[in-house]
């Protein structure tokens, strides 16, 4: 039975099916732009100088303090230049500008002698993983050492509700043996007896895919499904995260306190970071909106910049896009020009029309509640704007500012059209002195 997760938003259904076609890898551009830090702002610095001759998958950042990422290239080229550069948040940092220089050498890490729990836990920490979901945290920072042989159930989240976004089922569908490859890594350093995997009533097909193959391939494999509520954002990774630390009643097994939960990219690129030894330095990506050519889930390196995706994937009549996204029509930022890179924690990049883009200006508040009824993390949005408006930081902080998931219901279903989730996402990056 689907599991109701409170709150959340009901979206139409993406009809595209993009999911079933399969991933192929956007075409390597001449020059990449790869930025020095993720989004999450923890310090790091270039290894390379300009002038420097560089492989695929060669390191050239390395974190300056102990919770920072490894950064590897994502081509084989030289380093021209090493510039201040807006990301696709709207942070200003530097950038390593490589050009490519066609040839195809590949810097691999050392196969892992046992794959134990601890082997597992130093490959993911060296391999350049970041979460997507936590604004590029790397992703080993969630995995200490402390978490081997504790027996952590893992959850991984197989579908997407925003309908701008099909990464996880595709990656699914396409490449099943890696995505269920990498969970079983991850299950291994969590001690977890058991993979549970986690799908939103539309993603019933993939489901039925996965376990198909599971029954032909893992018959060893202990795992189970659990369906949730077709709602937005029901199976974004911080909303069920929460929901096992608070002891939601929407769960009904497993012990709360010790769940984690992953998404099928996240399992992928560990895969191939364990099984093929390959630094990460690429992600899928949903490419999407209406003004696409070839819309798809579509593998970008590490620093391609919009503007080469949109010359590969092409538009409608050539028509230039109306506007350009960095994530789903959900949260999407809007960007100002192509000139910025994806990097990798890029999820969506969408080439929007007209008639995806409503622009309408605010107006008061009518204390309506709708936005209280959507918020799946029980805030009350339209008070927490309030603060932020009046810049009462501290008493905006009180009422849960930080437990916002920016997953944008509130402003989604208010009549006066209020910028609740920009003001609230702002005021929450300025609290916590990041890039969230
Ligand atoms: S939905 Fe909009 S109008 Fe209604 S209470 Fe929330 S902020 Fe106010
Ligand atoms: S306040 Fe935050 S978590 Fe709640 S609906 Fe708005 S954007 Fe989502």
């Amino acid at each position: 039975m689907a599991i109701n997760l409170l709150g959340g938003v009901k979206l139409p259904k993406n009809n595209e099916n993009l999911q079933y076609k399969d991933i192929t890898e956007i075409k390597p551009p001449e020059v990449y732009a790869v930025p020095v830090v993720t989004s999450n702002g923890l310090p790091a610095e270039p290894v390379v100088k300009i002038g420097d001759e560089v492989e695929e998958g060669q390191l050239i950042v390395k974190p300056t303090g102990s919770r920072g990422s490894f950064v590897y290239s994502p081509t084989c080229g030289k380093v021209v230049s090493i510039i201040d550069k807006f990301t696709p948040k709207g942070k200003k940092i530097q950038h390593i500008i490589i050009k490519n220089n066609g040839k195809l050498t590949t810097h691999t890490f050392s196969p892992l002698k046992d794959k134990t729990a601890k082997e597992l836990l130093k490959r993911l920490a060296l391999c350049g993983l970041v979460d997507a979901n936590f604004g590029g945290t790397p992703t080993y920072l969630r995995y200490t050492l402390s978490a081997i042989e504790r027996k952590f159930t893992l959850y991984v989240v197989i579908s997407n509700t925003d309908p701008y976004i099909s990464s996880n089922e595709a990656l699914v569908i396409n490449r099943t043996a890696e995505v269920v490859g990498g969970a079983k890594y991850f299950a291994r350093i969590l001690a977890s007896k058991k993979i549970v995997f986690v799908y939103n009533g539309r993603a019933k097909k993939t489901k039925k895919l996965l376990k198909k193959y599971l029954k032909a391939h893992e018959p060893q494999l202990k795992y189970s499904f659990k369906e949730i509520s077709n709602n937005y954002p029901s199976d974004n990774i911080m909303l069920l995260m929460h929901r096992f630390k608070t002891k939601t009643k929407l769960f009904t097994e497993g012990d709360y306190k010790k769940a984690f939960v992953e998404d099928a990219i996240t399992c992928y690129n560990f895969f191939n970071a364990v099984e093929f030894n390959m630094p990460v330095n690429s992600r899928v990506v949903t490419v999407g909106g209406n003004n696409i050519d070839k819309k798809g889930n579509y593998i970008v390196k590490n620093g391609t910049s919009f503007e080469h995706i949109l010359n590969v994937v092409g538009t409608v009549d050539d028509k230039k896009p109306f506007k350009i996204l960095n994530g789903g029509i959900m949260t999407g930022m809007c960007q100002y020009t192509t000139d910025v890179s994806c990097n990798l924690e890029t999820r969506t990049v969408s080439f929007i029309n007209e008639s995806e883009f409503d622009m309408q200006d605010e107006s008061p508040c009518i204390n309506c509640g709708r936005c209280v009824s959507v918020c799946p993390m029980n805030l009350v949005p339209n008070v927490l704007d309030d603060y932020c408006v009046n810049r009462k930081h501290f008493d905006a902080e009180k009422h849960g500012l930080k437990s916002c998931i920016e997953c944008g219901c509130c402003s989604y279903v208010c009549p006066s059209k209020r910028y609740l989730t920009q003001r609230i996402s702002t005021v929450k990056k300025q609290v916590e002195g990041g890039d969230k």
